[in-house]
């Protein structure tokens, strides 16, 4: 007779290298449901968390990362939790009743306080308090900052979004909005997401914007910005919807229902991306297209990060590196220098570079470093030359295709390079110029222009 094992404590790790204290194991989550009520003037949140998840294991004890929030309340599959420990970063769960390997199970958090950026290697990332609103950039591990989760990019979930604050504001989270409604003086708008997202991709912008919806199709596109910089956001982001265009013909069709650009009403120090959003600074808007590269660069991110999310942080240039690649498809589709002649700039400047670091695996105080993004890119580049613009963007259009809203790794690049080619040669490319530290030579002829 079999004899069921005796549950277990979940690991309070998902096992990345790179986050050690991001993520936990035993479990996976299917949908985050929160309900956020947020003041804007005192940066007050009140919240109530429902994960739905799976045990993959027998668990007597489980943990979420929420870090800098007060817990008030735990309740598993309904029953008051037996035991809760809030540490810095962890909430670590005993349940009244341990949990079923196989079974799902719903946990509930019900949480408060003034949420606030947490530390890491790579600066606060998180909540975080604008001037007059709120910036959410939960890159890698600011997630917790404002909801209960399993911060890893492995355990994507469905998401339902919804926050009420002041009646002024805007409010912009991922996804569609499913319902608005305003009552003395305050509004609660509805978000939801039904593709699989990433933690650290889900956000909430909250500003005094004004929204203008570029247009509707393919992708329905729309830009939030503040109303003083309307002239400068229009100049600037003109072309997104041919960019959308440009970038769809190379990777495939844009991976999610909509895509949202927030330009924000103070300085950012760089721009960054969220599940179907960009934001950016006022910083990055002048009027005269001077963020092209930075708008291309959060674009693309959709299909490279947000739809096909690394396995391991590790492989960061998976996102970064394609991010890159983008920028110099995007300047030679709109009149700029051709991508080889980017691939040729960029490669000269890496030279004068210090070559310490391997691509591949840069450490996590290195995982945004710019030889991280420039030598991602100069790999694929490398990659098309030696295959040629049909095989690299039939590759490229079945990785994005097969891989859509789930996590790789770069084997399942390299085997969308190899079915086709119809060779294995772009294996002992990608590892030259991502898996050593030396800086290859760059083949000199440019590849055939794309059709
Ligand atoms: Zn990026």
């Amino acid at each position: 007779m079999l004899q069921t094992p005796p549950p277990v404590h979940g690991s309070a790790s998902a096992g990345d290298a790179y986050l050690p204290a991001s993520g936990n194991g035993g479990y996976r989550v299917d949908h985050y449901d929160l309900n956020l009520d947020y003041r804007v003037a005192t940066n007050r949140l009140t919240a109530t968390a429902t994960i739905r998840a799976r045990a993959l294991t027998g668990l007597d004890r489980f943990s979420l990362d929420l870090a800098g929030l007060t817990v008030e309340k735990v309740t598993v599959a309904g029953a008051p939790a037996a035991k809760i420990v809030h540490s810095a970063r962890k909430l670590v769960i005993t349940p009244a009743t341990p949990l079923v390997a196989g079974e799902p199970f719903e946990v509930t958090v019900r949480y408060r306080g003034a949420p606030h950026p947490v530390r890491s290697h790579w600066g606060e990332v998180g909540w975080e308090e604008l001037t007059d609103g709120v910036l959410v950039a939960g890159q890698p591990s600011g997630a917790p900052s404002w909801f209960p989760c399993n911060d890893h990019p492995r355990d994507k979930a469905s998401f339902r979004i919804q926050l009420t604050c002041e009646a002024p504001y805007t409010v912009v989270s991922n996804g569609p909005v499913l319902a608005k409604s305003t009552r003395s003086g305050r509004t609660t708008w509805t978000f939801g997401v039904v593709e699989p997202m990433a933690p650290y991709l889900a956000s909430v912008q909250i500003g005094r914007y004004r929204r203008h919806d570029i247009a509707a199709a393919p992708v329905a596109h729309s830009l939030f910005f503040p109303p003083a910089l309307a002239r400068q956001v229009a100049v600037d982001f003109a072309r997104l919807g041919e960019m959308i265009a440009v970038f769809s013909a190379a990777f495939g069709p844009y991976p999610f229902p909509a895509y949202a650009v927030v330009v924000t009403d103070d300085e950012l120090e760089i721009p960054l991306e969220a599940h179907g959003l960009g934001v950016f600074g006022r910083n990055h808007v002048d009027g005269l297209h001077g963020s092209d590269r930075l708008i291309a660069h959060e674009l693309a991110h959709q299909w490279f990060g947000n739809s096909l999310t690394l396995t391991r942080w590790a492989d960061i240039w998976l996102h970064e590196g394609f991010a890159c690649y983008a920028e110099w498809i995007w300047a030679e589709a709109s009149g700029g220098i051709t991508a080889h002649a980017s691939a040729v700039l960029h490669r000269a400047e890496l030279d004068a570079l210090p070559k310490n670091i391997v691509v591949g695996d840069p450490g996590p105080q290195d995982m945004f470093d710019d030889r991280v993004y420039k030598r991602g890119a100069l790999a694929l580049h490398a990659v098309r030359q030696a295959i040629g613009d049909e095989a690299f963007f039939t590759a490229l259009r079945a990785y994005a295709r097969t891989h859509r809203h789930g996590n790789v790794t770069p084997e399942h690049l390299l085997g969308c390079f190899s079915a086709a080619a119809g060779t294995a040669v772009a294996d002992k490319i990608v590892a030259r110029w991502v898996s050593a530290k030396a800086l290859p030579q760059l083949k000199p002829d440019p590849p055939a222009p794309a059709h």
